[in-house]
């Protein structure tokens, strides 16, 4: 199986090596790497942030392991040639319209959390947020005039059946591989886009009748995030509600160098990522914190290479690592990069 390995900027190229280093320990089988250049690193190389030669890469590859883009020389480009168009241009070319992303408290780190302990240690989640429609993407939208002469700005918010069928499916397929529950995020008392939504998602799961199906409301659902975390096992949601969500799901399992993400298409195909970036501030100085690499590393294995068993010993290996104290600077400790790596590499057994 070829995997794309497109390390990118900063910190990227320091996060990948480590994690490649835990893919080969961990026994993961038949990988060939082929590298890439993407971001500001490409940009420097070859004058644009997503060379033909990377989507071609990319292109072939069964799957993606991408580090970050973002480089502060980069800043005063033309918005075409700066670093993060190269990740909104391989999702897009590649159709990646499924972003998944785990947010499970290591209970080691507890203490990181932005809620109570007590309250921290009960997530295990995965919120599935659609990628490529909504208010994002929805056309009409642009800035006008009114008749009484006022600026107006104006966005669409719209989806059609297709489009919100084909992440339901996601949805379905993510809880029937964990605990079984689905709760589908929407605002179907406002918004006739979130009244379609749930419709279609109540007609996917006729095809998943041992997923135990609910919705909740976005407004609720954000409050509960925060009060019992602990109910959720698989939340599916637009692009908008998504993106809010996810974050606030992510500030309450700590730090951003924990937490992985994977972008799908509707055959295996994967793009895993960090969901930190580029960290300018640190990079070359071997501090940065490779968990949420690894971990991604880990969701490749489970969703688009088939090998679920060594990724569940390489997230056993993280948790052990932290057991025994091992830690970045953002987790409060001294460990270097390689020697957080190390640890889980030792953990593996
Ligand atoms: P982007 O726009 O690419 O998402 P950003 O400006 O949001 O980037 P990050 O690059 O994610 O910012 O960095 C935010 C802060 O978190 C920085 O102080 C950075 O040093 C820190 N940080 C990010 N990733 C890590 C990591 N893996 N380990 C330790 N610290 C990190
Ligand atoms: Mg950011």
């Amino acid at each position: 199986m070829l995997i794309a390995l497109l390390p990118g900027d900063g910190i990227g190229p320091e996060v990948i090596a480590e994690a490649v280093r835990v893919l080969a320990a961990a026994g993961a089988r038949d990988l060939v790497f082929e590298t890439a250049e993407v971001g500001g690193a490409a940009y420097k190389a070859s004058g644009h942030p997503l060379p033909q030669a990377t989507l071609d890469v990319a292109r072939r590859a069964d799957a993606i392991l991408f580090g970050a883009v973002g480089d502060p020389d980069c800043d005063r480009l033309e918005r075409h040639l700066r670093p993060e168009q190269a990740i909104l241009g391989l999702r897009k070319e590649l159709g990646l319209f499924a972003n998944l992303r785990p947010a499970k408290l290591f209970p080691e780190l507890a203490d990181a959390s932005a809620l109570r302990p007590e309250i921290a240690r009960a997530i295990d989640l995965v919120i599935i947020r659609e990628l490529t429609g909504d208010v994002y993407f929805g056309q009409p939208r642009g800035l006008r005039k009114t008749d009484k002469g006022l600026r107006e700005g104006f966005d669409t918010m719209r989806y059609d059946e297709s489009e919100i069928a084909r992440i339901a499916k996601v949805g379905f397929e993510t809880a029937m591989a964990r605990s079984g529950r689905l709760c589908s995020v929407d605002k179907a008392n406002v918004l006739e886009t979130s009244q379609l939504w749930r419709d279609v998602v109540m007609e996917v799961s006729a095809d998943y009748p041992e997923v135990e199906l609910s919705h909740m409301y976005v407004d609720n659902a954000a409050m509960q995030l925060v009060r019992a975390p602990g109910q959720f096992d698989v939340i599916v949601t637009g692009n908008l509600f998504g993106d809010i969500l996810s974050d606030q799901a992510s500030m309450c399992v700590g730090s951003i160098g924990m937490l992985p993400s994977a972008s799908l298409d509707s055959s295996a195909k994967g793009l895993y990522e960090p969901i930190h970036g580029s960290a300018p501030d640190i990079a070359g100085q071997g501090k940065a914190n490779p968990l949420a690499t690894i971990l991604s590393a880990a969701m490749m294995l489970r969703y688009s290479l088939g090998q679920a068993d060594v990724a569940d010993r390489i997230e056993a290996a993280v948790s052990r690592a932290l057991e025994t104290g091992h830690r970045t600077a953002d987790l409060g400790g001294n460990a270097s990069t390689t020697a957080m790596c190390d640890a889980v590499i030792a953990a593996l057994g």
